[in-house]
């Protein structure tokens, strides 16, 4: 019998997924608690895992760990270096919830374009007026900069072409025959281009090497009154930056729905500052908060682990596929 730990409420019909196996235990956490998982964990030979941390202490609890399943993609929250040593794979929801964070990405762009948070203010205020003064930047013909050409930024360009926008993509890793499939202008370095970036969009993981990419140097060099979007994860921006410059009035707006601590704490004077900006847009990292996503991430989450029990877990799944020593 194979023991699976559900550390977080998912979609049932994730949990249903794994039910049917009659060689599967599925064990639900009511918390997601250190204590509380620590007492889950040991003998466990699957992990559902949302956004609970689940670091090497945690994760060594259990010497029959197969597979440790993110019902998303970002793997910041799990030790996967811990993990790839042990020769256990760490599965991600690819794709699952890839729409819904790029359609995130334009509503925050589009409210901080047309200025819909004014506009509506100024409806409830009875001052009709204040449209000649609230004046929207078209996308049509303006210039976007995507940090990560992956499942997510793919869907962000895809549709500011539709939007007859300005696109350059920059990735590490650049498939260049799909960025010009799309109409986008590829980049290696996304440095070279931000003097003429009206709007700067954050789709990268946040890892060693992605930590504060966007600082001071990069906000300060774009384009004044650039708008920056971040629905990734908030430890890529650097919000003292970002402050710095919504302040000095070099950029226009920004639209977070991650930061570097959450939910951000009442005694964070940075983070209090940007909540308290009317230029700043604000969701509560509920990017993949749709109902369908959430179906596919819990879907997806549990068939990654019946796959790896059953030695057919996909590659693209499979987030340390190069770092995966042998068990
Ligand atoms: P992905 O792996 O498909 O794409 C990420 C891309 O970034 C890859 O193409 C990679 O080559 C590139 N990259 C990595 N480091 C880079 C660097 N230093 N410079 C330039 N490019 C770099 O991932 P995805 O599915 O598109 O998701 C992207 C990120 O979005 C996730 O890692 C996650 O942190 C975040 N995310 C947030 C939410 C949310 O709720 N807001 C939901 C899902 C994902």
């Amino acid at each position: 019998m194979k023991r699976v730990l559900v550390s977080e409420p998912i979609h049932e019909d994730g949990i249903e997924l794994l039910r049917v196996r009659d060689d599967v235990e599925v064990i639900l956490a009511d918390n997601s608690d250190p204590t509380t998982l620590a007492r889950l964990i040991p003998g466990v030979h699957g992990i559902a895992v949302r956004t609970a941390k689940m670091n090497a202490d945690l994760l060594s609890l259990s010497e029959d760990l197969e597979v440790v399943s993110r019902h998303g993609v970002g793997c910041d929250n799990v030790d996967v270096a811990h993990l790839s040593k042990r020769g256990i794979p760490v599965a991600i929801a690819a794709g699952a919830n890839s729409t819904s964070v790029a359609e995130l990405t334009f509503a925050m762009m589009l409210t901080l374009t047309r200025r819909l948070r004014d506009l509506d203010q100024a409806v409830r205020a009875n001052n009709f007026s204040a449209r000649s003064k609230l004046l929207a930047m078209e996308l049509e013909g303006s210039n976007l900069l995507i940090i990560g050409f992956g499942r997510i930024g793919r869907k962000v360009a895809a549709r500011a072409r539709a939007f007859g926008m300005n696109v350059t993509v920059a990735d590490i890793e650049l498939d260049h025959t799909l960025a010009n499939e799309l109409g986008c202008k590829g980049v290696e370095d996304f440095q070279s281009n931000l003097s003429n970036t009206d709007i700067l969009s954050i789709h990268v993981p946040l890892n060693d090497s992605t930590r504060h990419l966007v600082s001071d140097q990069i906000l300060s060099q774009l384009k004044p009154g650039a708008i920056l979007l971040n629905c990734a994860r908030g430890g890529i921006l650097d919000e003292a930056a970002l402050l710095k410059v919504l302040e000095n009035g070099h950029l226009a707006g920004a639209g977070l729905d991650v930061f570097s601590i959450e939910p951000p704490p009442p005694n964070n004077p940075i983070l209090r500052a940007l909540l308290a900006r009317e230029d700043v847009v604000l969701a509560p990292h509920a990017g993949a908060a749709s109902t369908g996503a959430m179906r596919a991430m819990a879907i997806m989450a549990a068939q990654n682990i019946l796959d790896c029990f059953d030695g057919v877990l996909k590659p693209h799944c499979t987030f340390n596929l190069k770092t995966l020593e042998p068990r």
